[in-house]
């Protein structure tokens, strides 16, 4: 049996600055907004596949569009795939709290977990 630490998301919004976020089709008949923001830009290469992706921020240059004062997503319920399975908690989560000058996100507790 194993402990399992368990976070909760405290909406900082470190995460909507220093990632790629890419978009899909469905992020954008969900969020109209999405497809606003994506319109007229030229898609990104997918390595090795001949495709390309939208993409909401580059990583590099631009924080996310959403991104607001303060940390909050402007599209909180409607946010892309890739912003819902972001693990709060897990090192993605910690390296860009660190980048912001965050502290780590504590656990709030933890659960065991049979393996
Ligand atoms: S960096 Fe972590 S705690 Fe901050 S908004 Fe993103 S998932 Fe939540
Ligand atoms: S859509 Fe919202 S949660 Fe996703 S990167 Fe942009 S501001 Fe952050």
């Amino acid at each position: 049996m194993n402990r399992v630490d368990s976070f909760e998301c405290d909406q900082c919004g470190a995460c909507c600055v220093p990632f790629h976020v890419p978009v899909s089709e469905e992020d954008m008949r969900t969020e109209p907004r999405i497809a606003a923001v994506v319109q007229g830009r030229i898609p990104l290469p997918m390595r090795g596949t001949g495709g390309a992706y939208h993409y909401l921020a580059n990583g590099t240059t631009e924080p996310c569009p959403f991104h607001e004062n303060g940390g909050r997503c402007a599209i909180q319920e409607t946010k892309p795939h890739a912003c819902r399975i972001f693990e709060p908690g897990e090192y993605l989560c910690q390296w860009a709290r660190g980048k912001a000058g965050l502290g780590p996100l504590h656990p709030m507790g933890s659960f065991s977990m049979f393996v």
